[in-house]
């Protein structure tokens, strides 16, 4: 089964709207098309990254959204808002959502929902903690939170779901999860997959890696069998490296 890699960048809370201009502009004129290239910039940056790469192969997504389409939900962004804008990803669920901010596996799948709704492309994130790795609990963790993101999903939304799979401890950290480690996950996500909408579904699933890639580690991670991509932060800020994990 043959899917398209997905190489998302990113950005979390940096960038300047110059510094994101240029940025999005640099990665734009080095952009090919055998790859999806995705950027995430601030959601206040969304329609000048998007400006900057109109005329290229690069799609834009947004880091977060809220479920619900309009309301009481001071400093929220909603679906309509990011469609309007010309967005076509958002990121649900990443680590930081979850760990920092608190969001529930729950409160994720609504969004999740809520972004097929407004037909926007959910990266749902999931990952686990040094801890539950420690405590043998990987798997469990792993396919609990894509469960309850999945959740209010028809078998008709999950090949247009991205899955992202970060163990939280190689975030941001420089430690990478080996490429036996990782596909090893990957692979569990498929067979949950497989077993929940059939195989034919779950083939057609990108599933990304996420964690301290870089173009070093970029081949060997993409080289699994499983692993359909990356979703990068740090390195995705220099558009050099971000390009050359995209030609990795
Ligand atoms: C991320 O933000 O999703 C991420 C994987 O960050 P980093 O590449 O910096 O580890």
């Amino acid at each position: 089964m043959s899917r398209k890699r997905i190489v998302a960048g990113n950005w979390k809370m940096n960038t300047t709207l110059e510094e994101a201009h240029a940025l999005a502009s640099e990665v734009a004129r080095g952009a090919g098309e055998e790859v999806d290239l995705v950027l995430i910039p601030p959601t206040c940056f969304l329609a000048t990254v998007l400006d900057a790469t109109a005329s290229s192969a690069v799609s834009v997504g947004a880091q977060n959204m809220h479920p619900a389409a309009s309301g009481a939900f001071t400093g929220e962004t909603s679906g309509p808002m990011l469609t309007s804008l010309g967005a076509q990803y958002v990121v649900c669920g990443h680590s930081e959502r979850r760990h920092v901010f608190g969001e529930s596996s729950a409160f994720i799948g609504e969004k999740v929902s809520a972004a097929h709704a407004n037909g926007l492309i959910p990266i749902l994130c999931v990952g686990e903690t040094l801890e539950d790795r420690e405590a043998g609990r990987t798997d469990a963790v792993v396919l609990d939170q894509l469960e309850a993101g999945l959740q209010g999903l028809e078998s008709s939304q999950i090949p247009g779901t991205v899955i992202a799979y970060e163990p939280v401890w190689a975030i941001g950290t420089g430690r990478t999860a080996s490429p036996e480690q990782a596909q090893e996950v990957h692979a569990s996500i498929r067979a949950r997959l497989a077993e929940r909408f059939g195989g034919e579904i779950a083939g057609r699933v990108r599933i990304q890696y996420g964690g301290s890639v870089k173009p070093g580690n970029a081949a060997e991670l993409l080289g699994q069998p499983d692993i359909d991509g990356a979703l990068v932060g740090g390195a995705s800020l220099v558009a050099s490296s971000f390009l050359a994990i995209a030609d990795a």
